[in-house]
C-alpha cells in the first residue's frame, strides 16, 4: 500500500463529479494493478455457481467450499442432477444454502435444457437463470466472457459509490446505473474490481481509515467517516 499515487492538475475540489471519478479510477489502477476476480473457478459454469454462492459471504468462504463443490459436481449436467441435500450440505458454510442450493441446481437445469450446457454470454438471457440477478451477471460476463454489460455493484462497491458522492441511490440497480453514466465502458468491471480491494484493505463498513486512503482529497465523506 505505500505506492505514490498520480497526482490531480488541479485541486480535487474543483472538479467535476465526472473528472473526480476518472481520477478515483486512475489511483485506484495504481493502487492495485493486478486486482482480479478474488472467486477461484475454471469455468463459465463455475464461476455462476461461485458468485451465487458469494452472496451475503465472503469470497474466502466460498473459496473454502468451492474445491469440494467441484470435485463432486463440476458442470451444469452433473449440479442439474445432484441429490439435493448433497449439494446443501456442500455450500452448508456459504449462508443461505438452501435457497442458494435450489437456485444453483435451478440455474444449471435452464443452462442445460435450454442454452445447450453453456452459459450464456447476454444479460437477458443471463437474467433468466434462477437466482441470477445483475450483479451476478455482470460478474459472469466480465470475468468468464470479457464483456463489459454494467457495473457491478456488491457491498463494497454501494458503500464506496456513497462515500465517495458518486451516488445518492440506495438501490443497486440505480448505483449501477449513476456509475454507467460516469464512467468508460471499457473500466466499469475495472472500477469494481479494484473498489472492492479499496473497501476491504481500507474503506471498511464501519472503520474507514481515512488517514491512510489515497483517495481521501477526492472524497467527501473523508475524515468525517472516522469513528
Ligand atoms: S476518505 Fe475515508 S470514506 Fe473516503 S474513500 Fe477513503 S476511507 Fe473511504
Amino acid at each position: 500500500m505505500g505506492t505514490k499515487i498520480v497526482s490531480v492538475s488541479t485541486t480535487p475540489k474543483s472538479l467535476s463529479k465526472k473528472q473526480r471519478v476518472l481520477e478515483i479510477l486512475v489511483r485506484l489502477k495504481h493502487l492495485y494493478p493486478d486486482a482480479v476476480c478474488s472467486l477461484n473457478y475454471s469455468t463459465p459454469v463455475q464461476l455462476l455457481v461461485a458468485t451465487i454462492l458469494s452472496a451475503q459471504c465472503t469470497d474466502e468462504r466460498v473459496n473454502k467450499v468451492t474445491p469440494a463443490l467441484f470435485a463432486r459436481f463440476p458442470d451444469a449436467a452433473s449440479l442439474a442432477i445432484a441429490d439435493l441435500v448433497e449439494l446443501e450440505n456442500l455450500v452448508r458454510s456459504t449462508g443461505f444454502y438452501r435457497n442458494k442450493a435450489k437456485n444453483i441446481q435451478a440455474a444449471c437445469r435452464m443452462i442445460v435444457a435450454e442454452f445447450d450446457s453453456v452459459v450464456p454470454n447476454q444479460m437477458p438471457q443471463l437474467l433468466q437463470l434462477p437466482g441470477v440477478a445483475r450483479k451476478t451477471a455482470n460478474v459472469v460476463l466480465a470475468h468468464a466472457y470479457g464483456i463489459n454489460a454494467g457495473v457491478t455493484v456488491d457491498t463494497h462497491v454501494k458503500r464506496l459509490s456513497q462515500r465517495l458522492g458518486l451516488t445518492e441511490n440506495p438501490d443497486p440497480t440505480r448505483i449501477e446505473k449513476d456509475l454507467m453514466e460516469l464512467l468508460p465502458q471499457t473500466d466499469w468491471e475495472n472500477w469494481s474490481i479494484r473498489l472492492i480491494y479499496h473497501g476491504r484493505a481500507i474503506c471498511k463498513a464501519r472503520s474507514p481509515n481515512c488517514e491512510a486512503c489515497q483517495l481521501a482529497d477526492l472524497c467527501p465523506s473523508g475524515l468525517s467517516t472516522q469513528k
